[in-house]
């Protein structure tokens, strides 16, 4: 009956949660007090976790073409059709396509079987549609995807700016320790820049609600406003960035005035000058994007504009400031750390770099190394669509019902000569196109480390025995690269011994040239990596404890140690509505529900919040095309359609639709 620390499974907050099993076999969930993302805090999605770890609905046994096989048949069958169509077509005709969810332990292994061994960079994660944007926005900025700051920013700032971020709802514990702080400090001030009026703007004091898709001028035209009024910070600037004069000239250019800002971005422009006002005369200033910023044709832009406001008055990398990069899932973090999208290697090191190429495959005793990108998650299904890719491996996610264009991927996978799913869940819509299913473990059955929007690696413990014949991942991508030949490089024993394996590439040649490295947790052991308490990474010899930001120091990982400023032209949505389609459909996440519902959906309680799949129209638009609350509506878009209940509220712009992401095939049938 002990308790047991480990993680909430949901979103990038990353909460510790105190597990206590009780006497009748269920358990009982609480905030982790020790935890230094949430003190005890938890939210409706973690209070109800106790409520979802029944076996209902879970994938319990290896299955081939729907019948029962044993472990070992199914990974041969998997070992030897990879296999098969590698010397057929080559490396690059299999994917691997792997999620957020997964455990860097897993996320390390399957990356180093396809980067390593079967030599393709195919292998991609859902955390590309989450927050792929904010790595490139940092790459292109600060020469690594490094996050800076850390919540406590958050609670030391006396400005912060949220942008493209319902934070009630889908950071439900960081919005709980921004309305205290603001409790607790009057001065502070907070700013909410998006095109709903959403439960965040209950603690705003200011919202913009700005035409999807306009960010960029708004922070153009902050650029040039911070310039013009004075508020560089011309020895941060001069000492440690370049690139300004060309991000100025491209700012002011698009954005001259206030007054065109407010035009082009449809607010008034007192609110914009008001703003602005804020942003220059406040020194502590954070910037928490989520995605909002990230999930758009021009999201790499939206996130260097909001970088670029940042680098001019040198607020970043001390105490209640910094631009910060908000993740969606509970470990995207740690898929980047090891290199778990197709255009990264491990450790934060690049693949078109030829030392870090040869650093990586030195680590491992690879025969080849991936030497240019994979196809990205797109991409990746268009390849699968055509044919170019034969086998994929889809681990722990559910891309028929995720991706952006879900029905071009369920015909790709309908097509696909080999389609391998590892899941907890039995059906999901994914999975109804596998040849073969692989039964994974859960949360409170898996054994590993996460890492949240912060840095901050924790640990996923285990409290539930694995049931039926479920398995880790990391163990069935290791059981199968053994079956294709790889055996030495993949004899792991236990999670431990992957993270030790992950913590000890990461410094190595490194000596503070890049920006991960935990070599200081590579000796950890069996039992301190039991008992290893929550850590911001870098963990090295010199910052034992971890490091709460980086860029204090004004040393960046460019070429030149000096941060870029990035030249932006705004640019419209890739597709602009038109007569045929009027509208802007805006999607994300309710409160209680998390992803394609299959372990929220378990829960009556967190059910009863919303019952059913809606669209927010505003009462204008509901007039104009004649839907009234509560009516049904078939909405269509260029890449489908659905029926939805129709919600009519003055919260939505007017030319805007809201639809959350979360209803699939399994709970609603349109
Ligand atoms: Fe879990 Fe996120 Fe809620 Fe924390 S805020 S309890 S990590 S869902």
């Amino acid at each position: 009956m002990q308790s047991v620390k480990t993680t909430c499974p949901y979103c990038g907050v990353g909460c510790g949660v105190v597990v206590t099993p009780v006497a009748d076999g269920s358990v009982e969930v609480q905030g982790d007090s020790d935890h230094p993302a949430n003190y005890g805090r938890l939210c409706s999605k973690g209070s109800a976790l106790a409520e979802t770890i029944d076996l209902d609905g879970r994938l319990l046994y290896p299955e081939i073409r729907g019948a029962r096989v044993d472990w070992s048949t199914a990974l041969t069958v998997v070992a030897e059709g990879f296999s098969r169509i590698i010397r057929e077509h080559g490396p690059d005709a299999v994917a691997l396509y792997v999620s957020g969810q997964l455990l860097t332990e897993d996320y390390y292994v399957a990356n180093k079987f396809v980067k390593g061994f079967i030599g393709t960079a195919n292998i991609d994660t859902n955390s590309r549609l989450c927050m792929a944007s904010s790595v490139a926005g940092h790459k292109r900025a600060f020469g690594a995807d490094t996050v800076p700051g850390n919540y406590a920013d958050l609670e030391q700032a006396n400005l912060i700016v949220l942008v493209g971020s319902n934070t009630a709802w889908c950071h439900p514990v960081i919005f709980q320790r921004i309305t205290h702080a603001k409790n607790q400090n009057p001065d502070l001030k907070i700013v909410v820049i998006d095109p709903r009026r959403t439960q965040t703007c209950d603690i705003a004091d200011l919202h913009l609600p700005l035409k999807p898709g306009t960010d960029t001028l708004l922070f153009n035209g902050l650029l040039a406003y911070l310039h013009g009024n004075g508020d560089s910070n011309p020895y941060f600037i001069n000492a440690h960035t370049e690139g300004r004069d060309a991000a100025l000239q491209a700012a002011t250019s698009s954005a001259p005035s206030v007054e065109s800002v407010a035009l082009s971005c449809g607010l008034k422009e007192t609110d914009v000058a008001l703003f602005y006002r804020w942003f220059s005369g406040t020194e502590k200033v954070v910037s928490a994007y989520s995605q909002g910023v990230n999930q758009s044709s021009s999201g790499t832009d939206k996130v260097n504009a909001i970088i670029n406001c940042h680098l001019l008055t040198g607020r970043i990398g001390r105490p209640g400031m910094g631009p910060f990069s908000i993740t969606g899932q509970p470990n995207a973090m740690g898929g980047r750390e090891v290199g778990g999208l197709a255009n990264q290697l491990a450790a934060h090191m690049d693949l078109e770099n030829a030392a870090h190429r040869a650093i990586v495959q030195n680590f491992w005793k690879s025969p080849v190394i991936a030497d240019k990108a994979g196809l990205k998650a797109v991409d990746m299904f268009k390849a699968i669509g055509d044919g170019r890719i034969k086998a994929v491996w889809i681990i722990a996610t559910n891309p028929v019902d995720s991706l952006p264009d879900a029905d071009q991927a369920r015909k790709a996978l309908q097509t696909c000569e080999l389609v391998v799913v590892s899941d907890c869940i039995r059906n999901t819509d994914t999975a109804a196109h596998a040849h073969i299913l692989l039964p994974a473990l859960a949360w409170g059955e898996k054994d590993g480390t996460v890492t949240n929007s912060e840095r901050r690696i924790s640990r996923q413990r285990p409290f539930l025995a694995p049931p039926g014949e479920a398995k880790a991942d990391w163990w069935m991508v290791a059981e199968v690269a053994k079956r294709m030949g790889f055996a030495g490089a993949f004899d792991y024993g236990s999670a431990a011994q992957v993270f030790a394996e992950h913590a000890a590439l990461s410094s190595m040649n490194n000596a503070g040239s890049r920006d991960f490295d935990i070599g200081g947790l590579a000796l950890l052991g069996n039992a301190g990596y039991d008992t290893l308490s929550p850590v911001q990474w870098p963990v090295t010899p010199q910052q034992p404890q971890g490091t709460e930001r980086l860029f204090g120091n004004g040393r960046f990982y460019t070429p030149t140690g000096k941060a870029r400023f990035i030249a932006i032209t705004p640019r419209p949505p890739v597709h602009a509505t038109d007569v045929e389609f009027p509208f802007v459909l805006n999607t994300g996440r309710v409160r209680d529900q998390w992803h394609t519902m299959t372990r929220t959906g378990k829960s009556p309680r967190l059910s009863a919040h919303i019952t059913e799949p809606y669209a927010e129209l505003h009462p204008e638009d509901a007039a104009r095309v004649g839907v009234k609350e509560g009516a049904l509506a078939r909405i269509n878009s260029r890449w489908g359609k659905m029926a939805v209940r129709v919600k009519i509220t003055p919260d939505q712009l007017r030319g805007s639709i809201f639809v959350p992401i979360h209803w699939t095939d399994q709970f609603a049938s349109r």
